[in-house]
């Protein structure tokens, strides 16, 4: 089974009708590009920056911030690199931050909800990744968004320190694209919209779902209700990726799901534009891929979301499975 791994791990994503599939990857430090390249990824779909604030005393500054980015686009040899601005309070707590703790930190001040209180910090890291996107194809893109008022805020920011940039004569690309996580539920209502001012989005299905479902992603007690099988999931995921398709924009997809074998003929249906996943799951995704046909999964999907129940959908995927080999 490796050895035929990988052989797929040096070729592009891609069913076996010939549609290309990005398989990127998801990672937490620089120094985990290489490996990542090295294990078939053709892009960096997420990379959390978070865990780069988590493990100090401080915040690590501009500079810091701009080395470790220029380091992971030194990997990348070209490939593109999508860097998620911090998603830290609630659940992941940074002492030096000092921010309380909360009775529900899902629900709480996290993520781009910080960013005004500690704009310094949110400037020195967009001013880094925009420094590095002078060294290769970087996309910025910002967690947690549940409204247009704080993607119209972000921009702000975004274009206050750009024009600070160009006023010291600081190179940076011009083109940067500007995506947003798809993790809260509101943004698939408010979609068409966001595709007006932004232009890219990554589902995050591991908070989508803990929010659609309102089931807490780490409580064993209530994991049964957390089930992406459930049609109401499907449902929002095609809504979302049709939407932004249809106003000719790019949606990847970048959370734990991604990696799961049974989910990928539905995430094919879906024709999303990226799955990013841990590294070491590239090479067998890409083998499966080989084996799906694009249109038996669309219509496999149209199927999963006309079923009332999760359970009917886990039928309808062993049954494909089960005709597929
Ligand atoms: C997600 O929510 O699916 C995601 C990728 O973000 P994180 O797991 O970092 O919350
Ligand atoms: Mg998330």
């Amino acid at each position: 089974v490796e050895s035929r791994q990988a052989e797929y791990r040096d070729q592009k994503g891609m069913t076996s009708d010939g549609k290309p599939f990005e398989l990127a990857a998801n990672i937490a430090h620089s120094i985990e590009a290489g490996p990542a390249f090295n294990n078939g990824a053709e892009a960096i779909g997420l990379f959390r920056t978070e865990m780069l604030y988590m493990d100090c005393t401080s915040a690590p500054d501009e500079d810091e911030l701009y080395n470790i980015f220029c380091q992971a686009l030194e990997a990348a040899e070209g490939k593109s690199i999508i860097i998620r601005t911090i998603d830290i309070g609630g659940d992941k707590p940074v002492d030096y931050l000092k921010i309380p703790a909360e009775n529900n930190p899902f629900l709480g001040y996290r993520a781009v909800r910080i960013y005004e209180e500690f704009i310094d910090l949110f400037k020195a890291q967009l001013r880094s990744i925009l420094r590095s996107s002078a060294h290769g194809s970087v996309k910025i893109m910002i967690p947690m968004v549940s409204s247009l008022e704080e993607i119209l805020w972000v921009k702000g920011v975004l274009a206050e320190v750009r024009q600070d940039l160009r006023k010291e004569h600081i190179p940076f690309d011009e083109k940067i694209p500007l995506g947003i996580m798809v993790e809260v539920p509101s943004v698939a209502f408010i979609i068409d919209q966001c595709c007006e001012e932004v232009d890219f989005f990554s589902i995050g299905s591991n908070d989508l779902t803990q929010y659609l479902m309102a089931v807490d992603r780490d409580n064993e007690k209530v994991i049964k209700h957390y089930n992406s099988l459930n049609p109401a999931f499907l449902r929002t995921l095609d809504h979302i990726v049709s939407s932004v398709h249809h106003h000719g924009k790019w949606v990847g997809l970048c959370g734990e799901l991604g990696a799961k074998g049974s989910m990928l003929p539905l995430l094919v249906g879906l024709g999303l534009d990226e799955i990013s996943m841990s590294a070491p799951s590239i090479s067998a995704t890409k083998e499966r891929l080989s084996r799906l046909d694009s249109r038996e999964c669309r219509i496999l999907l149209n199927k999963a979301m006309e079923c009332r129940t999760s359970l009917e959908v886990e039928h309808l995927l062993a049954q494909f499975r089960m005709e597929q080999s």
